[in-house]
């Protein structure tokens, strides 16, 4: 080996961008692994998480943020938002993601933050695959490169997986020289209960529709490796009786249904036969307590 090639090179890329623009779907396809949840509410990602990719002397480590939320009424609103701002220390680069020309105050909010910022910003424009009028996307650009200086502008599709190559080599291209944070084989800083409460977390949204209660949470109160099956016990918290029902749904049907895509998540994630239990709680207020926020896995920044 040459003296050059033992050069490693490893930096912090944040994905920032109001709710909903594809975030998550990003960091989990760039790194080829579902990790981060996704859906189409805005409130899907409530935690600052990890994503690494090592490759050769490179190693990336993609750090997935809650959208900037406008207002804050609760304790977990303002939880969201810090984690999202905390995420803008030590970074070396910012991937900004926006949904097409779908511009809205909310962009112009995340923008304002990155004012001050001197690492590399790179601006994705995303779901270009929905776009029916690819003319309009020039003009978009232009526009956009006049209300800050981009260090590159991709348009893409992380759903598709369309043009994420080009994000890739320009991430790589602005990598600094550096030892790397993490072993070659570790994919995230979340623990193996964390995302499988993710997971369970992920298959309520979805399922739930409007229905969805602002507070619900996932504890996992049992992990554990029984021969070559993975024991999980999971529990579901809401606020009231009501949601509890809307959870369960007809005569069980939900939780079945919920456990089910659950569990099959789990068993391609931890590549092992899963027997997932779950159970729907009862507890008063815990989304307006900073403290209970703690105790579920909130970090304090
Ligand atoms: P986040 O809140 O920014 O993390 O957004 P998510 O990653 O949870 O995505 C929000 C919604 O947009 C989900 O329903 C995704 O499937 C969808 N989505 C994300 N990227 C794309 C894309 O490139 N094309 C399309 N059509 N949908 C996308
Ligand atoms: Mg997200």
């Amino acid at each position: 080996m040459t003296a050059e090639t033992d050069v490693t090179r490893c930096g912090f890329v944040a994905i920032l961008g109001r709710p909903n623009v594809g975030k998550s779907t990003l960091m989990n396809h760039l790194l080829g692994q579902k990790l981060a949840i996704t859906s189409r509410k805005p409130q899907t990602t409530r935690y600052q998480m990890m994503g690494i990719e090592t490759r050769d002397n490179d190693q990336i480590i993609y750090v997935d943020t809650p959208g900037i939320h406008q207002d804050e009424p609760r304790a977990l609103n303002r939880q969201m938002n810090r984690e999202a701002t905390s995420a803008l220390r030590d970074v070396d680069l910012v991937v900004f993601v926006v949904d097409r020309t779908h511009w809205t105050e909310a962009d112009a909010n995340v923008l304002n933050k990155l004012t001050h910022l001197e690492c590399p910003v790179m601006l994705v424009i995303n779901k270009v695959d929905l776009m029916d009028n690819p003319d309009e996307l020039l003009p978009h650009i232009e526009w956009l490169s006049t209300q800050r200086s981009f260090d590159e502008i991709i348009p893409l599709s992380a759903l598709r997986s369309r043009n994420l190559d080009r994000l890739e080599e320009c991430i790589r291209s602005y990598l600094p020289e550096g030892p790397h944070q993490f072993d070659a084989d570790e994919l995230t800083d979340r623990s193996s209960r964390f995302l499988a409460a993710e997971i369970v977390r992920e298959k309520i949204t979805r399922q739930l529709g409007d229905e969805l209660p602002y507070a619900m949470a996932v504890e996992i109160e049992d992990f554990r490796q029984e021969g070559r099956t993975l024991h999980i016990n999971a529990l579901i918290l809401v606020e009231r009786h009501g949601q509890k029902k809307i959870v369960i749904g007809d005569k069980g049907s939900r939780m079945r249904k919920i456990g089910q895509e659950a569990r099959e998540d789990m068993e391609a994630l931890f590549d092992s036969k899963v027997m997932l239990h779950l159970w729907v709680k009862i507890r008063k207020g815990w989304a307006d307590d900073e403290r209970a926020l703690r105790s579920l896995g909130y970090r304090d920044s």
